[in-house]
């Protein structure tokens, strides 16, 4: 059965089903419009994630806010989330069995949100949501057609903090993006 907000709320703050529990401040539910038609969902929460319990608050949420506007999305329009609700220490990269508990929070969301998009933020998030295979370098920009949603996935913000030639790139796939979200209002 279906979850309601209150209820994905609760089941997410009781959460300990992984040792991530024990060591976060906060726990970084989503945040946005819950009416989206897209939603954009990154890896784990960061240190600043972590101290806000806000997914994308950091750098990383700056160089994706800086995209968002490039192309004409509000922020105030997208609902972001990520894989897992939980900080890994150090950022490491989150283990499966992780993200196996935490992907079902994560599934109640999308349900509660129905979004006609959902845009995965790098290589973590794409491997899990479109294909255990998935080669950002190749595949990004590309558009997958999933029961109700499509779904794509982008770099995430971080690895073009990293590498600023990837911008490009990152600009023809939110232009796309955005092309899509009109085609589909
Ligand atoms: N990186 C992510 O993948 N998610 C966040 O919320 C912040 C940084």
């Amino acid at each position: 059965m279906a979850m309601t907000w209150t209820e994905l709320e609760e089941a997410c703050k009781s959460c300990y089903k992984c040792p991530l529990g024990s060591t976060r401040t906060n726990i970084v539910i989503g945040t946005g419009n819950r009416n989206a038609d897209i939603m954009f969902v990154g890896e784990a929460p960061g240190a600043d994630e972590d101290k806000t319990g806000i997914p994308f608050v950091g750098a990383a949420g700056k160089h994706l806010d800086k995209f968002l506007a490039s192309v004409g999305i509000e922020r105030e329009d997208v609902y972001i989330a990520n894989i897992l609700k939980c900080r890994p220490p150090n950022n490491r990269d989150p283990f499966p069995e992780e993200q196996d508990v935490c992907i079902k929070y994560l599934r109640e969301q999308v349900k509660l949100i129905r979004p006609k998009i959902i845009v995965c933020l790098g290589r973590i998030s794409a491997m899990r949501l479109i294909d255990p295979e998935f080669r950002i370098t190749k595949m990004h920009g590309q558009f997958y057609k999933r029961g109700d949603f499509y779904i794509c996935a982008v770099y995430h913000p971080s690895a073009l903090l990293r590498d600023p030639a990837k911008n490009e790139d990152m600009y023809r796939d939110m232009k796309a993006i955005k092309k899509l979200l009109d085609e589909l209002s």
